[in-house]
């Protein structure tokens, strides 16, 4: 239908000429007979242990897209393993033609373009359309959406009916099929390899997204992955929808679906309307599930209102109604069976029997739910019974239709009242305190942060600006250049959210209950996690004050001055490291010294046995400043080798070995991958001079996975032999780096003069489910090279350290250390005194081995960047005796 769409658009591009909108053009009639999902794929979506693969999906939807002018689809880039990532547009052939006119609107919407006319204002209630996206299955066993959303799309190209009429005369419905296609069909294979066979639920052995896995919904503040940038385009630069809806699976025991809203506690910077909209856009969905008959639709539970990050939810500080929906798991798309509860009687807690039937449990039925008890939030609990994904499709489809049509009824008052929050966030940024948050980027330790800094607040939508001259604001003097990001943008709650130290509020279920302790991490603010200082400005900005909007990715200029074959540049931060590697790969020798008596405090990389040409363009690429001189500087230099470094994957699918690996990557650090028969081979300092483990419980990693249903291949740990060829290893000369839990592995199966404080103590007594923490470094230590002396860093749950008596031939260093007094930088810890004046990161000598135990989250999800070099240097100790 290109062809006839191309004539169509030819007769409203003379109509155009008036920029009123025309007439609704008729739709349906012309349409070409289209296959139902079912007839194309030859079962019917959601049917038991059938899955229709992301290759497939999109070959319909490019039919459907041939077939109807209601759809259109957009290919918006390349996932990580270079597949299509692509958005549906979805409305009347009228609105699709139009569809620059609409996003037009859309932006003005929020924008507003400084002070539009009351007419301006007007077209944008009443010829704007509500913009609505749905995203489905980021997480790739959930499944349930993306199958859904193939019916949902027949069904919106060729239902003829007025209410359909309806949503798509008042809608823009951007439809994200997938927001992992690599993932949906890594676990479509390994599903359908396991059919029928005693691993049917069997999980997969490995991520269902290259590096991140899971916590794929864990990026929209950092967007380290690509499918992160590619929807915040979508979002924030493109068509700025007004609704979003992430579609989601939870656990099999409880309820069947969560729905808007979410439980507290509330973040402060997201404007109250946004609340009221998610529980008006909530429950509409719950009321079109209850008047299906469907029961187990719960609401203010388990997920609260207060994090950043969670894809939809970051909408939220975009001035957006962001949505999330919650279903009950299947095994994949095997059903699942559970036992029958009675209703307001709860069975009692022994019951727990028949495991299985979960997410990645065996087959017999669940236990009974425990949650019967009905209440206004809970009307008509889940008691039990058969569960198939097809009940996943179905519900799924209500909801979804629901928050089409109630978008389309509520059209012009979601209008008015998202551009009346859009309009109160510029007017309360231009009242000031603050007014404006400014960033100067060479007054940072690591002037390249600021750079990195701008570059993630310019992916989420914000506008960031350079002052043309050095200027005065709270009595404190900037010089030109320096960053602002003025309050008075339509993103400023976000810039301001994300760049402001978390408080997360306490919540008490009754006045003399314990707080509740969060769901997820608690802070992140921006600036800490890059060793960036932000300052927050109170007073307005003085008049007159030239600022220049910076261009996106703004890069610092690299150069190479003075003459001479000895290069030396500053180690401040990554790029030093990137920058390190690049040289050794070039065949340079390189060493890192501290800076002569009285210089700045940053630790020296020189170079030498490299071209001029070499040197320029690592500067210049990196942005690094370059001195080069006739003769080696004075202080004394460690040479630097490049280490040859495995790092450890075990088979229960490591989203921290994930992010870790992502890390060397970026960072150019050639290294090899160790599965647990590598590590009980043996002869492993052969290869390696140094073996890193992410995080990971030291017991999962001597036992690995256990259950029965686990493919033998994928079977067991590292086990007692591993752990002998460790040892070997460091006994020959070889370093150990632990990150996070994995350092017990050493504690444990060592003899090491350090204890892990964090054992012991319970729940009660210290708890940081993620806290950006101070840190004090050792410049001194070579652990401590490119680190600022004190600077941010994350914890969550590690261990923390106290050194004790040991043999003399050990020599325990500590790099870094959590202050005597007030460890919290941002977010929520419990029990912080318990951890004052303990060790971060310990360095331990035991001649020829060495160990390095992370307790600090040195590379949490690719986010602590100003801690990066500390991972680097324990990568390069291992190579420089
Ligand atoms: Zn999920």
């Amino acid at each position: 239908m290109r062809a006839s769409r191309f004539v169509l658009a030819l007769v409203l591009g003379v109509v155009l000429i008036s920029s009123s909108p025309v007439a609704t053009a008729p739709t349906g009639a012309q349409q070409a007979a289209l296959p139902t999902p079912e007839q194309f794929f030859g079962f019917r979506m959601g049917a038991d242990t059938k899955l229709a693969r992301w290759d497939k999906m999109l070959e319909y939807y490019r039919l459907v897209e041939k077939a109807s002018d209601r759809v259109r689809v957009r290919e918006l880039g390349k996932s990580t393993e270079g597949n299509p990532f692509v958005v549906l547009e979805v409305a009347s052939a009228e609105s699709l033609t139009r569809s620059d006119y609409y996003r037009g609107l859309q932006r003005r919407l929020y924008f507003q373009d400084g002070a539009p006319t009351d007419a301006q204002r007007d077209e944008i209630f009443q010829s704007g359309k509500a913009v609505v996206v749905v995203t489905c299955s980021i997480h790739a066993t959930e499944v349930g959406a993306s199958q859904m959303a193939l019916e949902l799309v027949h069904r919106l190209a060729t239902d003829s009916s007025p209410r359909v009429k309806h949503v798509l005369d008042n809608v823009i419905f951007l439809l994200v099929p997938s927001l992992n296609p690599d993932g949906q069909m890594m676990v479509v294979d390994w599903y359908n390899k396991n059919l029928g066979t005693e691993f049917e639920a069997s999980p997969m052995p490995w991520l269902y997204q290259r590096y991140v896995g899971h916590d794929n919904n864990r990026d929209m503040y950092m967007f380290t992955q690509v499918e992160s940038r590619i929807t915040a385009k979508l979002l924030w630069h493109d068509w700025f929808p007004s609704v979003w809806l992430d579609e989601h699976q939870m656990g099999s025991n409880g309820a069947r679906i969560f729905v808007m809203p979410a439980t507290d506690p509330i973040n402060p910077n997201v404007h109250p309307l946004v609340y009221r909209w998610n529980g008006l856009f909530g429950q509409a969905q719950g009321a079109a599930l209850e008047a299906a008959g469907k029961d187990g639709i719960i609401y203010n539970s388990t997920y609260t209102n207060f994090w950043q990050g969670a894809m939809a939810w970051s909408g939220w500080w975009h001035n957006q109604v962001g949505l999330l929906t919650e279903m009950a798991s299947v095994r994949v798309a095997s059903p699942t069976e559970q036992q029958r509860a009675q209703l307001g009687r709860p069975p009692a807690p022994a019951a727990e029997g028949g495991r299985g039937g979960g997410r990645g449990g065996g087959t017999g039925p669940l236990p009974a739910p425990t949650d019967v008890m009905p209440r206004t939030e809970y009307p008509r609990p889940w008691l039990g019974g058969r569960w198939t994904l097809r009940d996943i499709v179905d519900y799924e489809l209500i909801a979804t239709m629901a928050t089409l049509e109630y978008a389309a009824d509520r059209r012009e008052t979601l209008l008015r009242q998202i551009y009346e929050v859009n309009r109160a966030t510029v007017e309360a940024g231009r009242k000031g305190d603050p007014s404006a948050i400014v960033i100067a980027p060479d007054a940072q330790p690591d002037p390249l942060a600021a750079n990195r800094l701008v570059d993630r607040l310019q992916i989420a939508g914000v506008k960031v600006y350079r002052a043309g001259a050095a200027f005065k604001a709270d009595d404190k003097d900037y010089p030109a250049g320096t960053f602002v990001v003025p309050m008075a943008q339509v993103f400023g709650r976000y810039a301001k959210d994300i760049l402001e130290k978390q408080t997360y509020p306490e919540v008490r279920r009754s006045p003399t209950s314990p707080p509740e302790a969060p769901y997820d991490v608690t802070a992140w603010s921006l600036g800490m996690l890059l060793g960036v200082e932000v300052t927050f400005v109170k007073n307005s900005l003085p008049e007159g004050l030239a600022l220049t909007p910076v261009p996106a990715s703004p890069k610092r200029a690299g150069a190479v001055s003075g003459s001479g074959t000895f290069f030396a540049f500053d180690y401040t931060g990554p790029e030093g490291a990137i920058a390190i590697n690049r040289l050794l790969k070039a065949g340079a020798s390189v060493g890192v010294s501290r800076p002569p008596t009285g210089a700045s405090g940053a630790a020296v990389v020189e170079a030498s046995g490299v071209p001029l040409k070499t040197m320029q363009e690592v500067a210049g690429t990196l942005g690094l400043q370059v001195r080069a001189a006739a003769r080696r500087a004075a202080a004394p230099a460690r040479t630097l080798k490049s280490p040859r470094l495995a790092l450890y994957q075990p088979w229960t699918a490591s989203m921290d070995e994930g992010w870790t690996r992502w890390v060397l990557e970026q960072h150019e650090f050639p290294y090899a991958t160790l599965h647990n028969a590598d590590v009980k081979a043996g002869k492993l300092r052969d290869r390696f001079d140094v073996i890193l483990f992410a995080d990971q419980q030291a017991g999962s990693i001597v036992s690995g996975n256990a259950a029965p249903n686990t493919r033998p291949e994928y079977r067991g740990g590292i086990g007692d032999e591993g752990l002998a060829s460790l040892r070997t290893f460091v006994a020959a000369g070889g370093t150990l780096v632990m990150l996070g839990n994995a350092c017990d592995l050493a504690t444990e199966h060592f003899p090491l003069p350090v204890k892990n404080l964090k054992r012991g103590l319970t729940r009660d007594q210290h708890f940081a489910p993620g806290t950006i923490v101070k840190v004090e470094v050792d410049t001194a230590h070579p652990l401590g090279a490119g680190v600022a002396a004190s600077t941010y860093g994350f914890y969550n749950n590690s261990p923390f350290f106290a050194l004790t008596e040991g043999f003399s031939s050990q020599q325990v260093t500590v790099a870094a250390r959590y202050p005597n007094a007030g460890v919290v930088a941002s977010g929520w810890l419990r029990g912080e005194e318990s951890m004052a004046g303990r060790a971060a990161v310990v360095a331990i000598d035991l001649k020829p081995g060495r160990i390095v135990l992370f307790g600090l989250r040195p590379q949490h999800r690719a986010q602590t960047q100003a801690t990066f070099p500390m991972l680097f240097n324990a990568l390069y100790l291992a190579a420089s005796q």
